[in-house]
């Protein structure tokens, strides 16, 4: 078993690489932060999903752990890509507040393409492996909320392959399709071929 530090506190995250790992019946043990002592927090200051990514799973790698990390977001295309990597603090409130000021930003606006983008650095202690790979889901932004599952934007993120937005989604449905589950893919992917004593 070769130990992998989630750089998350997101217990959700966490369930969620536990899950996927062990599906592809990769041989590895998923840890998180507070597992291997680190409780300071991380500072994301990239300019970019990937930047943030590394700058986050950079630190279990100077602990002498191999450290994953994701970051993901909305970007609008009408919006030049925000709100991007500022996706949790647009608002400077709450998702509420966040898609509230979406469709204000939106309101005269008939290009409503959008895409969530999520990335997932893999940093080495010594570098010699580092990647990282992204996910992407393609939709548009409604003019009003539609459903009241999911979280974040996903009440008005209108998925065209499922005629729904992903609040009208179970998360089964999300996670076969979502820039999340994509991303994860090709992490899993990729630790195949750089993870020597991987089954
Ligand atoms: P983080 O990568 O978990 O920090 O997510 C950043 C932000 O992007 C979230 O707070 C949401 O606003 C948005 N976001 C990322 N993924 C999703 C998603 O699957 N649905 C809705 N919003 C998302």
């Amino acid at each position: 078993m070769i130990d992998i530090v989630l750089a998350t506190r997101n217990k959700n995250k966490i369930r969620e690489f536990k899950v996927l790992f062990a599906e592809c019946q990769t041989d590895v043990n998923v840890l998180s932060l507070d597992d291997i002592g680190y409780f300071g927090d991380i500072e994301e200051g990239g300019e970019t999903f990937e930047e943030n990514a590394k700058i986050k799973a950079s630190v279990p790698a100077k602990m002498g752990y191999i450290g994953i990390a994701d970051d993901s977001g909305l970007c609008v295309d009408a919006l030049g890509g925000a709100p991007g990597v500022y996706s949790a603090r647009f608002s400077g409130g709450d998702d509420e507040d966040n898609n509230d000021l979406l469709l204000n930003k939106l309101e005269n606006e008939e290009n409503r393409k959008a895409k969530y983008v999520c990335a997932i650095a893999c940093v080495f202690p010594d570098h010699s492996n580092d990647f990282c790979v992204t996910g992407e889901c393609h939709g548009e932004i409604l003019r009003e909320r539609q459903g009241t599952g999911g979280f974040g934007y996903d009440p008005l993120f209108y998925f065209p392959e499922f005629d729904k937005t992903f609040a009208q989604i179970d998360l089964s449905e999300k996670n076969k399709v979502s820039h999340r589950a994509i991303a994860l893919r090709a992490l899993v992917e990729k630790l195949k071929r750089v993870l020597p004593n991987d089954k």
